[in-house]
């Protein structure tokens, strides 16, 4: 049945995914704490020691060399996994900001399973509990409670490999997803054979390591200085920042406190001069037919953020 279910959609091409019907309510102010009240954590040696390898793979671009090829490939693959993280896994899987058949939901799904940061259900699932807990003792990555390393990476080894199903009931219904969720590291693995193959050592350590690592950190930085650098336009109940420069390497995700203030829009940058390639190219794609009903930022919103700049400039 499920697989005949299966069949006629993808066959139809229209989703049946629907628009969010998921209500994320930030804490209140009470709820965050005054003061920093570092917490202790066991990082699990089977998931730091492989995270760490990682990286040491890069030395072989010493012995393979670095050809043009490489490089190419490397800018080529960071541009398509960070889309793939950002479009995909946060504004489409955390917050169903847009809308997209259920094809394009699973390329996008697979895309981004490439960047090895586990499967669509357990990366929505742990973001949605971070807009629920934002900077309380309850969030899993919090600069103000756990420091920058705890927010940058440790919370990844830090007992938290398990996806909370309960809050992913509106992705949990597609078996492909539940799918990629449980074999989330098999598309990269093929992926990494498929490039050493095709392409060489020299594309295995830059265009496909150097660029994965990269994405890593710059993915990580949204979690961790954004909620300690930059501008805070928006009186929001947490310490999320602005930041032009998180912005540019992360393809529009720097634009965090905007987005703490209103985290259904597919547009993170709220006003023009905020670049945000993200949008830029879900713009593309909706002209394009691939997705569509792009949430748009509700107008009080944007009032709310000019009164505040011109406040501020005052
Ligand atoms: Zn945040
Ligand atoms: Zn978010």
């Amino acid at each position: 049945m499920v697989r005949a279910g299966l069949t006629s959609a993808y066959v139809s091409g229209v989703s049946s995914a629907p628009l969010p019907a998921i209500a994320i309510v930030p804490p209140a102010v009470g709820d965050i704490p005054e003061k920093k009240t570092r917490r202790k954590h066991r990082y699990e040696r089977v998931g730091w020691v492989p995270f760490v390898l990682c990286h040491c793979i890069m030395l072989g671009a010493f012995w393979s060399g670095v050809t043009w090829e490489a490089v190419v490939l490397g800018v080529v693959l960071y541009y398509l996994r960070m889309f793939a993280v950002t479009a995909g896994y946060h504004r489409y899987f955390a917050h169903r900001s847009f809308r997209t058949t259920r094809w394009f939901q699973f390329l996008l799904g697979l895309a981004a399973t490439t960047t090895i940061q586990r499967g669509p259900c357990w990366w929505a699932a742990h973001h949605r509990a971070h807009h629920l807990h934002s900077d309380t003792e309850k969030d899993l990555h919090s600069p103000r409670i756990d420091g920058f390393y705890h927010s940058h990476v440790g919370w990844l080894f830090a007992g938290n490999g398990e996806t909370d199903w309960k809050r992913v009931q509106d992705l949990a219904k597609y078996p492909e997803l539940v799918w990629l969720d449980r074999l989330c590291f098999v598309p990269p693995t093929l992926a990494a054979i498929a490039t050493i193959l095709i392409f060489g050592w020299s594309c295995f350590f830059i265009g496909w390591t150097v660029s994965g690592v990269l994405v890593w950190h710059s993915t990580f930085l949204v979690n961790s200085l954004t909620h300690v650098f930059g501008r805070k336009r928006f009186e929001t109940n947490d310490d999320s920042k602005n930041s032009l420069l998180i912005a540019l390497v992360t393809m529009g995700e720097g634009w965090h406190n905007n987005h703490h203030r209103y985290m259904n829009s597919a547009r993170m940058g709220f006003y023009p001069r905020e670049i945000d390639l993200t949008y830029y190219c879900l713009v593309v794609l909706e002209k394009l037919g691939l997705v569509w009903d792009l949430k748009k930022v509700p107008e009080r919103v944007l009032e709310e953020g000019r009164r505040a700049d011109a406040e501020r400039a005052a």
